[in-house]
């Protein structure tokens, strides 16, 4: 294990098994929809291709970016669009594919922001939530594990772009990233 790394906190097979729940549920819940996956760069894209194979319902893939952490972990509130959507997604049943929703900043934009787009759903679906005493409260309809309130990494989730290709979900050393 690389020595930045604390310890690993969900291993692939776990992994493997929850995306593959997760993806029964929508796909029961999405029957005759018109479901589009909106994928939050770059963290969910790892995420996002395994839960789009466990679909079995037609769909189609679409990607936002959003401007969250930096090279440092604390997110600044303030949420900036990068990248928008490349098609308009008015009366289509919306699923959000987040990778983690720590203080629910930037999700609550991102459902502000989609809502005004006025799809015929919009829902939320995160592999990660964290045990933050500060999370504003939000829906998250589809949630794959809640986790320590700790920096993760791997399976798509970074440190300083780094870590995203890991297979398994770990804990980050925390002397790394405590600043205060
Ligand atoms: P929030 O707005 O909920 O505080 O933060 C959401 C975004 O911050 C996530 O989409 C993710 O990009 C980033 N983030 C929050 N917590 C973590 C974490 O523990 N690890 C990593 N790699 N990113 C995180």
């Amino acid at each position: 294990m690389d020595e930045d790394l604390e310890r690993i906190l969900i291993g692939e097979k776990e992994i493997k098994k929850r995306v593959k729940e997760l993806g029964e549920s929508i796909s029961k819940d999405y029957q005759g929809k018109e479901l589009v996956l909106v994928g939050i760069l770059r963290g969910a894209i790892i995420f996002l291709a395994d839960l789009a194979r466990e679909i079995n319902v037609p769909m189609k893939v679409d990607f936002m970016a959003v401007s969250s952490y930096g090279s440092s972990t604390k997110t600044s509130g303030v949420v900036r669009i990068l990248k928008d959507l490349d098609d308009d997604i008015r009366g289509k049943d919306v699923l959000i594919v987040e990778d983690i929703v720590d203080t629910g900043l930037t999700l609550k934009y991102l459902l502000k922001n989609l809502k005004s787009r006025k799809p015929a759903s919009l829902k939320v679906c995160s592999l990660l939530k964290k045990e933050n005493k500060q999370q504003i409260s939000l829906d998250i309809d589809y949630c794959g594990f809640k986790v320590p309130d700790n920096f993760i990494v791997g399976y798509g989730l970074d440190w300083d772009e780094k870590y995203r290709n890991l297979s398994c979900i770990y804990v980050l050393k925390p002397e790394l990233y405590n600043e205060d």
